[in-house]
């Protein structure tokens, strides 16, 4: 039976390597390849509470503040088109939830998020549900998901393959909207503001509304 598996194993691993770029793997430049998975929590104060300084952007920041660039996008070309899937397991209300987000990102104009599964050389996204329980209750925080880039890069043109999950240990805390945009923000390139109105604020604020900040650093992503 062990036996089995192992062959299994091994298949996986032989079937899935070529297929990640065949179609440009010759043209990559060995110093130029980097698969940089990234992961980042968004955590909820269980008492609602925030610790620390809160900002908004003001009237006259406007047009003058982007969210920042996740460091795999950052300084590279990459197509604006997604191709986008969920994995088997995912939910219907996660689904829902996902799918607003989409909407939102492709009512933007910056972005063109198409369901469909991509070519290797083409930018994708990935949906997905995981399982992850507090582990010390007394640090107050829930990750209710995580997100990211992960891109391939040929000189500065990037393919991106970005993942967007909810944690569904705690569904009526991370499957909202404001979780699903913002771990679909990381999946597009978008890291952490430190604006309580931004979407990419690391602590959910319940804010599923784009801010000019999180607009100008799509716009600098995909110019
Ligand atoms: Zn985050």
């Amino acid at each position: 039976m062990a036996w089995i598996i192992i062959l299994a194993a091994g298949f996986v691993v032989v079937e899935i390597h070529p297929e990640i770029v065949p179609q440009v793997k010759d043209e990559i430049k060995a110093t130029n390849t980097r698969m940089q998975p990234y992961v980042y929590l968004i955590k909820t104060n269980i008492d609602k509470k925030l610790s620390g300084p809160v900002k908004t952007t003001s009237e006259d920041q406007v047009g003058k503040v982007s969210t920042p660039v996740e460091s795999p996008l950052k300084n590279m070309h990459t197509s604006n088109t997604y191709y986008y899937h969920f994995k088997s397991n995912v939910p219907a209300k996660a689904r829902q939830v996902f799918q607003n987000a989409v909407d939102t990102y492709n009512n933007t104009g910056i972005v063109k998020l198409v369901p469909g599964n991509a070519q290797p050389n083409q930018n994708n996204i990935t949906f997905f549900i995981y399982h992850k329980k507090i582990e010390n209750i007394a640090s107050s925080t829930v990750e209710l998901g995580n997100g990211g880039p992960s891109a391939l890069q040929l000189d500065h043109y990037a393919i991106n393959s970005g993942r967007a999950g909810l944690n569904v240990t705690y569904p009526n805390m991370s499957m909202k909207d404001s979780v699903a945009m913002h771990e679909l923000g990381h999946a597009l390139g978008l890291g952490h503001s430190s604006y309580t109105n931004s979407v990419m604020y690391p602590v959910d604020q319940g804010v599923s509304k784009l801010s000019e900040a999180d607009l100008n650093g799509l716009r600098n992503i995909y110019k």
